[in-house]
């Protein structure tokens, strides 16, 4: 049958890649770009997904123009004049922001193209496979510009459509829709006066942490005791700590809130009523309670593809899902939800469809993964928690090192000043012979610390070989490799 506008030509690829975030930007350009495949890229949103858009790169943005604002007073005591009150324009600092982002978008496209990729902007779903013989997954896409649908098929084809913020259903909580999450963060130009979090991982602590440097009174709803609950007690405890000490009020033991309502007047001003009663007015109301994975319109029931309990897509140490030729990665899947990780997970991937022969059970390793939180001040950390360890371990096996410091550039400055600035290491070791299954870091440059001792960690380190290496003098990091 010739094909009419009704029914399109099938076009055929050796790899479809659904999704241009991280992941799906990292497994279509080594796809295409080192092995000459001929790749399709699916995208329905902006160029770079979540990361360069309305994650890592706008936030890291704002935790650098943030912590401007944290430092500038500090400079007083280095002997610069500086003013009380020192003004600073967010809606122009947010437009080069926004710029910034533009030109990322525009050198991810080049990229694209530069390897070959072809590019399509709409919104992939499968289809049924006509036939059960066939080795092609068959996908259409409705397309972006409104010009009808464009049929596709590949042997290959890898979901990487990332997620999207959570917010509780209005049954849950009324009014919850009143409230922004990250997304909508990233399109405030005027700064409330006042907002609350609700949450206590990455984004809570992160937002929490740039908007109370920024002269916002925040007000932090958590279900525990402490911020950051899935990680070390270390760190739990001293952000919680820290947070409370520059003025952010953290409400424990959050149980939800009844209803959210609009106050009426000039302004954005809403009423959180808790479940206990308590009342409290803020601008602005920002969930930050995980996010969930965007699966909705890949028609994944029409190929059979798996998803676990949550809806993430189900997946084998190779990226592989319950459909042979399909396979998923990123944050769809919930495996470790870090741009780094998807990208990884991507490149591997690819060298294994496309590779060469020795490269045919490449994969990722998800065991050692470093990873920061941009709080005020910064966190590293790498390996397992104490109680992990203690759990995973003899507990006579299991060996803590710690130490709290201040670090030098408070040594001028008041004694308040140094006390609410500590610099916190810990190191988790286990066995006679002591090798460093964890490593957590909270203080100012921790998340460029890390790095180096990441490799060292990974490359299974013991505290030895820690001792061992020279101390670079005087740093923070030399702490590290002198605990007793
Ligand atoms: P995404 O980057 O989300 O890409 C998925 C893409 O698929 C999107 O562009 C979407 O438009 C597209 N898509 C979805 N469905 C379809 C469809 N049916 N058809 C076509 N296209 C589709 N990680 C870090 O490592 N460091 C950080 O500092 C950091 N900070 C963060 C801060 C915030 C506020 C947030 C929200 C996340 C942060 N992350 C950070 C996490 C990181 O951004 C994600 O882990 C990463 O972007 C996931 O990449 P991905 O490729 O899986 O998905
Ligand atoms: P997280 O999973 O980190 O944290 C979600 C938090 O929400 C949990 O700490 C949980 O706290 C709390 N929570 C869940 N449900 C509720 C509820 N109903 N009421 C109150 N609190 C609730 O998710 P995020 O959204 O912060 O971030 C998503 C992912 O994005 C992260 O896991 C991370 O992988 C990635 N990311 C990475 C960053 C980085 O690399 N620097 C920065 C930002 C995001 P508890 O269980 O203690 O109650």
């Amino acid at each position: 049958m010739a094909p009419t506008e009704s029914t399109p030509e099938v076009q055929v690829y050796d790899y479809i890649v659904i999704g241009g975030g991280s992941g799906g930007s990292g497994a279509a350009r080594r796809a295409a770009g080192w092995y000459k495949a001929k790749t399709l890229l699916v995208e329905n949103g902006r160029s770079g997904g979540c990361c360069v858009n309305v994650g890592c790169i706008p936030k890291k943005m704002t935790w650098l123009h943030a912590s401007i604002n944290e430092l500038l007073p500090h400079a007083r005591a280095y002997g610069y004049a500086i003013p009380e009150d020192i003004p600073f324009d967010f809606k122009s600092f947010k437009e080069k922001r926004d710029a910034t982002i533009v030109r990322l978008n525009q050198a991810y496209e080049r990229n694209w193209a530069r390897e070959g990729i072809e590019l399509v902007r709409g919104t992939a779903s499968f289809v049924p496979t006509a036939s059960k013989s066939s080795e092609l997954h068959e996908l259409v896409i409705a397309l972006e510009d409104g010009s009808g649908v464009k049929k596709v098929a590949a042997k290959h084809v890898c979901v990487a459509t990332g997620g999207a913020p959570m917010l509780p259903s209005e049954d849950e909580t009324p009014g919850a829709g009143l409230g922004i999450t990250s997304d909508g963060f990233f399109e405030i130009d005027v700064l409330p006066k006042n907002i609350a979090i609700v949450g206590a991982g990455y984004i809570a602590v992160e937002l929490a942490g740039v908007l109370n440097a920024l002269g916002v009174k925040v007000h932090m709803f958590i279900r525990g005791e402490t911020l950051l609950r899935r990680f070390d007690e270390m760190i739990q405890t001293t952000i919680t700590r820290r947070y409370e000490d520059v003025g952010v009020v953290v409400h424990k033991g959050f149980e939800g809130f009844e209803k959210v309502e609009r106050v009426e007047g000039e302004g954005k001003m809403l009423k959180l009523v808790g479940k206990g009663g308590k009342e409290v007015e803020v601008e602005e109301l920002l969930w930050a309670i995980g996010r969930k994975p965007e699966t909705e319109d890949l028609k994944l029931e029409n190929v059979g593809v798996e998803k676990d309990g949550k809806g993430y897509i189900r997946v084998d140490e190779f990226q592989n899902s319950s459909v042979e030729g399909i396979y998923a990665l990123g944050d769809v899947t919930g495996q470790m939800e870090l741009t780094p990780v998807a990208i990884a997970a991507g490149r591997h991937l690819s060298n294994r469809l496309f590779g060469p022969p020795h490269l045919s059970h490449s994969k990722l390793s998800y065991k050692n993964i470093p990873t920061a939180i941009f709080s005020h001040p910064e966190i590293g950390t790498i390996g397992l928690t104490t109680s992990a360890a203690l759990t995973l371990f003899p507990p006579s096996s299991v060996k803590t090192y710690q130490t709290r410091f201040s670090p030098m550039f408070f040594d001028i400055l008041s004694d308040e000043a140094k006390s609410e600035n500590p610099i916190e290491y810990k190191l988790v070791c286990v066995g006679e012979e002591e090798r460093v299954v964890g490593l957590h870091l909270v203080g100012t440059g921790s998340s460029e610390v890390l790095q180096g001792f990441a490799v060292a960690v990974g490359m299974g380190a013991r505290k030895r070989d820690f001792d061992a290496t020279v101390a670079i003098h005087p740093t923070a990091a030399e702490e590290i490799v002198t605990m007793k």
